[in-house]
Protein backbone atom coordinates (compact mmCIF):
# COMPACT_ATOMS: atom_id res chain seq x y z
CA UNK A 1 0.00 0.00 0.00
CA UNK A 2 2.64 2.18 1.09
CA UNK A 3 4.88 1.73 -2.17
CA UNK A 4 1.44 2.37 -4.18
CA UNK A 5 0.85 5.39 -2.51
CA UNK A 6 4.62 6.22 -3.12
CA UNK A 7 4.70 5.99 -6.33
CA UNK A 8 1.31 7.56 -6.92
CA UNK A 9 3.12 10.40 -5.76
CA UNK A 10 6.13 10.27 -7.62
CA UNK A 11 4.19 10.03 -10.85
CA UNK A 12 2.70 13.56 -9.49
CA UNK A 13 5.84 15.42 -8.80
CA UNK A 14 7.32 14.32 -12.34
CA UNK A 15 3.84 15.87 -13.90
CA UNK A 16 3.84 18.98 -12.19
CA UNK A 17 7.58 19.72 -12.46
CA UNK A 18 6.50 19.01 -16.34
CA UNK A 19 3.75 21.72 -16.16
CA UNK A 20 5.99 24.07 -14.46
CA UNK A 21 7.69 23.88 -17.59
CA UNK A 22 4.99 24.13 -19.76
CA UNK A 23 3.88 27.23 -18.48
CA UNK A 24 7.40 28.76 -18.88
CA UNK A 25 6.89 29.37 -15.00
CA UNK A 26 10.49 28.72 -14.53
CA UNK A 27 13.46 28.71 -17.35
CA UNK A 28 17.31 27.48 -16.59
CA UNK A 29 17.38 25.19 -13.65
CA UNK A 30 14.22 26.96 -12.06
CA UNK A 31 12.16 26.13 -9.60
CA UNK A 32 11.54 22.52 -7.59
CA UNK A 33 9.01 20.66 -6.01
CA UNK A 34 9.41 18.33 -2.45
CA UNK A 35 6.16 16.16 -1.14
CA UNK A 36 6.48 14.69 2.32
CA UNK A 37 6.50 11.17 2.09
CA UNK A 38 6.37 10.78 6.13
CA UNK A 39 8.05 11.45 9.32
CA UNK A 40 11.54 13.62 8.65
CA UNK A 41 11.28 11.66 4.39
CA UNK A 42 10.72 13.94 1.85
CA UNK A 43 10.44 12.97 -2.06
CA UNK A 44 11.91 16.10 -4.11
CA UNK A 45 13.48 17.21 -7.61
CA UNK A 46 16.98 16.80 -8.26
CA UNK A 47 19.52 20.01 -8.41
CA UNK A 48 20.48 21.27 -11.78
CA UNK A 49 18.03 19.67 -13.64
CA UNK A 50 15.81 21.52 -16.14
CA UNK A 51 11.65 21.00 -14.74
CA UNK A 52 10.75 19.70 -18.13
CA UNK A 53 13.77 16.89 -17.40
CA UNK A 54 12.50 15.25 -14.48
CA UNK A 55 11.60 12.36 -14.23
CA UNK A 56 11.29 9.35 -12.07
CA UNK A 57 14.51 7.73 -12.41
CA UNK A 58 16.10 11.88 -11.06
CA UNK A 59 14.12 12.04 -7.80
CA UNK A 60 15.59 12.63 -4.83
CA UNK A 61 14.84 11.84 -0.53
CA UNK A 62 16.19 13.46 1.55
CA UNK A 63 15.83 13.98 5.35
CA UNK A 64 14.14 17.25 7.74
CA UNK A 65 17.60 18.11 7.47
CA UNK A 66 18.26 18.13 3.82
CA UNK A 67 20.23 15.65 3.30
CA UNK A 68 19.71 13.10 0.80
CA UNK A 69 18.78 9.57 2.02
CA UNK A 70 17.42 8.23 -1.72
CA UNK A 71 18.51 8.62 -4.94
CA UNK A 72 22.09 10.28 -6.85
CA UNK A 73 21.32 13.46 -7.48
CA UNK A 74 22.24 16.26 -5.07
CA UNK A 75 19.41 17.95 -3.08
CA UNK A 76 19.03 21.83 -4.50
CA UNK A 77 19.53 24.81 -1.92
CA UNK A 78 16.58 25.86 -1.43
CA UNK A 79 15.70 22.71 0.26
CA UNK A 80 16.11 24.43 3.29
CA UNK A 81 13.06 26.57 2.57
CA UNK A 82 10.71 24.05 1.51
CA UNK A 83 11.79 22.41 5.14
CA UNK A 84 11.45 25.51 6.75
CA UNK A 85 7.50 25.75 5.84
CA UNK A 86 6.95 21.53 6.79
CA UNK A 87 8.37 22.29 10.21
CA UNK A 88 5.80 25.10 10.94
CA UNK A 89 2.95 23.20 9.37
CA UNK A 90 2.09 19.66 9.91
CA UNK A 91 -0.27 20.06 7.46
CA UNK A 92 1.07 20.55 4.79
CA UNK A 93 2.70 17.76 2.59
CA UNK A 94 3.78 19.76 -0.99
CA UNK A 95 5.52 22.80 -1.19
CA UNK A 96 6.12 24.21 -4.88
CA UNK A 97 8.06 26.87 -6.39
CA UNK A 98 8.64 28.81 -9.05
CA UNK A 99 8.99 32.03 -11.08
CA UNK A 100 5.42 32.63 -12.94
CA UNK A 101 6.31 35.50 -14.86
CA UNK A 102 3.25 37.85 -13.70
CA UNK A 103 3.33 37.11 -10.46
CA UNK A 104 7.77 37.49 -10.25
CA UNK A 105 7.21 40.65 -11.97
CA UNK A 106 4.93 42.11 -9.04
CA UNK A 107 7.36 40.84 -6.39
CA UNK A 108 10.44 42.40 -8.33
CA UNK A 109 8.66 45.64 -8.97
CA UNK A 110 7.57 45.88 -5.16
CA UNK A 111 3.45 46.27 -6.13
CA UNK A 112 1.15 45.05 -3.75
CA UNK A 113 -1.49 44.80 -6.06
CA UNK A 114 -2.27 41.33 -5.44
CA UNK A 115 -1.69 41.42 -1.76
CA UNK A 116 -5.54 41.50 -1.07
CA UNK A 117 -6.95 38.81 -3.52
CA UNK A 118 -9.78 40.05 -5.34
CA UNK A 119 -11.35 37.32 -6.78
CA UNK A 120 -13.79 35.53 -4.18
CA UNK A 121 -12.29 31.98 -5.70
CA UNK A 122 -8.79 32.86 -4.35
CA UNK A 123 -10.11 34.15 -0.99
CA UNK A 124 -11.51 30.50 -0.47
CA UNK A 125 -8.52 28.77 -1.92
CA UNK A 126 -5.68 31.00 -0.79
CA UNK A 127 -7.57 33.51 1.81
CA UNK A 128 -7.67 37.18 2.51
CA UNK A 129 -3.78 38.29 2.10
CA UNK A 130 -0.76 37.81 0.07
CA UNK A 131 2.31 38.66 1.42
CA UNK A 132 5.38 39.92 -0.71
CA UNK A 133 8.18 38.65 2.01
CA UNK A 134 11.12 41.49 1.57
CA UNK A 135 14.26 40.18 -0.47
CA UNK A 136 16.48 37.56 1.45
CA UNK A 137 19.27 36.80 0.53
CA UNK A 138 19.83 32.63 -0.12
CA UNK A 139 20.77 30.89 2.83
CA UNK A 140 19.50 31.12 6.40
CA UNK A 141 18.14 35.03 5.54
CA UNK A 142 15.85 33.04 2.86
CA UNK A 143 14.96 30.12 5.55
CA UNK A 144 14.11 32.78 8.00
CA UNK A 145 11.67 35.02 6.39
CA UNK A 146 9.99 31.84 5.38
CA UNK A 147 9.82 30.50 8.65
CA UNK A 148 8.19 33.64 10.19
CA UNK A 149 5.36 33.53 7.55
CA UNK A 150 4.49 29.68 7.27
CA UNK A 151 1.80 29.69 9.69
CA UNK A 152 -0.08 32.53 8.41
CA UNK A 153 -0.35 31.83 4.83
CA UNK A 154 -0.56 29.45 1.96
CA UNK A 155 1.56 31.31 -0.77
CA UNK A 156 4.37 33.99 -0.65
CA UNK A 157 5.99 36.37 -3.15
CA UNK A 158 9.26 36.90 -2.58
CA UNK A 159 10.88 40.11 -3.63
CA UNK A 160 13.76 39.93 -6.53
CA UNK A 161 13.02 36.09 -6.76
CA UNK A 162 9.35 34.37 -7.40
CA UNK A 163 6.49 32.38 -5.68
CA UNK A 164 6.24 29.34 -2.97
CA UNK A 165 3.03 27.68 -2.27
CA UNK A 166 2.24 25.43 -0.10
CA UNK A 167 -0.73 22.82 0.70
CA UNK A 168 -2.01 19.49 1.87
CA UNK A 169 -1.70 18.18 -1.44
CA UNK A 170 0.35 18.99 -4.13
CA UNK A 171 -2.23 19.73 -6.37
CA UNK A 172 -3.28 22.26 -3.92
CA UNK A 173 0.17 23.65 -3.85
CA UNK A 174 0.17 23.71 -7.43
CA UNK A 175 -2.99 25.26 -7.80
CA UNK A 176 -2.34 27.80 -5.54
CA UNK A 177 0.47 29.22 -7.31
CA UNK A 178 -1.38 28.75 -10.44
CA UNK A 179 -4.03 31.38 -8.67
CA UNK A 180 -1.21 33.66 -7.73
CA UNK A 181 0.00 33.60 -11.22
CA UNK A 182 -3.88 34.13 -12.63
CA UNK A 183 -4.07 36.96 -10.20
CA UNK A 184 -0.92 38.90 -11.27
CA UNK A 185 -1.93 38.56 -14.91
CA UNK A 186 -5.56 40.05 -14.25
CA UNK A 187 -4.19 43.13 -11.81
CA UNK A 188 -1.56 43.63 -14.40
CA UNK A 189 -4.05 43.97 -16.90
CA UNK A 190 -6.47 46.05 -15.18
CA UNK A 191 -3.86 48.78 -14.86
CA UNK A 192 -4.88 49.96 -18.05
CA UNK A 193 -7.85 50.74 -16.76
CA UNK A 194 -7.38 52.13 -13.68
CA UNK A 195 -6.42 49.26 -11.51
CA UNK A 196 -8.97 46.06 -9.72
CA UNK A 197 -11.19 47.32 -7.28
CA UNK A 198 -11.49 45.06 -4.13
CA UNK A 199 -14.13 43.22 -3.25
CA UNK A 200 -16.60 44.55 -0.33
CA UNK A 201 -16.14 43.16 3.25
CA UNK A 202 -19.22 42.14 3.04
CA UNK A 203 -18.41 39.72 0.23
CA UNK A 204 -15.04 38.64 1.87
CA UNK A 205 -16.48 37.71 5.30
CA UNK A 206 -18.92 34.42 3.62
CA UNK A 207 -15.87 33.32 1.62
CA UNK A 208 -13.79 33.37 4.23
CA UNK A 209 -16.28 31.45 6.17
CA UNK A 210 -16.67 28.57 3.32
CA UNK A 211 -12.48 28.56 3.41
CA UNK A 212 -13.14 27.97 7.04
CA UNK A 213 -15.00 24.39 5.88
CA UNK A 214 -13.03 23.52 3.16
CA UNK A 215 -10.81 21.30 4.51
CA UNK A 216 -6.97 23.30 3.15
CA UNK A 217 -4.94 23.27 5.83
CA UNK A 218 -4.05 24.92 9.36
CA UNK A 219 -3.71 28.64 7.91
CA UNK A 220 -7.33 28.71 7.22
CA UNK A 221 -8.58 27.86 10.37
CA UNK A 222 -6.71 30.47 11.86
CA UNK A 223 -7.19 33.18 9.18
CA UNK A 224 -9.26 35.71 11.59
CA UNK A 225 -6.30 35.72 14.27
CA UNK A 226 -4.01 36.54 10.76
CA UNK A 227 -6.54 39.01 9.04
CA UNK A 228 -6.29 41.17 12.52
CA UNK A 229 -2.68 41.33 12.90
CA UNK A 230 -0.91 41.50 9.46
CA UNK A 231 2.53 39.43 9.73
CA UNK A 232 4.53 41.53 7.76
CA UNK A 233 5.50 44.36 9.53
CA UNK A 234 5.30 47.31 6.74
CA UNK A 235 2.36 45.36 4.62
CA UNK A 236 -1.04 46.19 5.31
CA UNK A 237 -3.35 44.28 7.02
CA UNK A 238 -5.66 42.03 5.06
CA UNK A 239 -9.41 42.32 4.80
CA UNK A 240 -10.97 42.67 8.12
CA UNK A 241 -11.87 38.95 8.88
CA UNK A 242 -10.77 35.44 8.30
CA UNK A 243 -10.38 32.25 6.63
CA UNK A 244 -9.60 29.04 7.68
CA UNK A 245 -8.97 25.63 6.70
CA UNK A 246 -8.33 22.22 8.42
CA UNK A 247 -6.33 18.81 7.20
CA UNK A 248 -5.91 16.44 5.19
CA UNK A 249 -3.63 13.99 5.81
CA UNK A 250 -0.46 13.21 3.45
CA UNK A 251 -0.99 11.98 0.36
CA UNK A 252 -4.01 12.23 1.11
CA UNK A 253 -6.79 12.60 -1.90
CA UNK A 254 -6.91 16.00 -3.07
CA UNK A 255 -10.14 17.95 -1.81
CA UNK A 256 -10.69 20.50 -4.93
CA UNK A 257 -13.23 18.82 -6.46
CA UNK A 258 -15.33 19.39 -3.16
CA UNK A 259 -13.50 22.54 -2.86
CA UNK A 260 -14.76 23.60 -6.40
CA UNK A 261 -18.68 22.84 -5.28
CA UNK A 262 -18.33 25.45 -2.01
CA UNK A 263 -16.64 27.77 -4.27
CA UNK A 264 -19.02 27.83 -6.99
CA UNK A 265 -21.89 27.38 -4.43
CA UNK A 266 -20.59 31.05 -2.45
CA UNK A 267 -20.38 32.88 -5.38
CA UNK A 268 -24.14 32.02 -6.78
CA UNK A 269 -25.15 32.64 -3.35
CA UNK A 270 -23.42 35.77 -3.32
CA UNK A 271 -24.56 36.97 -6.63
CA UNK A 272 -28.05 36.29 -6.06
ZN1 LIG B 1 14.18 30.27 -6.45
Amino acid sequence: MRTQVSRKLRTELVATSHKLADRAWVANHDGNISIRLGENRFLATPTATAKADVCEANLIEVDNRGKRIAGTARPFSEIAMHLAVYSKRNDVVAVVHAHPPYATALACSGSTIIERPFLAEAIVSIGPYIPTLPFAAPGAASVRVITENASSVDCVLLANHGVFSWGPTLELAFLRMELVEHLARIATLAQATGGVQPLPDSVVEPLLQSRAKAGLGDAADRAMEFSRKPVVACAPAPHSSTATVTHTSAGAGAKSPQLAAIIKEEIARLLK
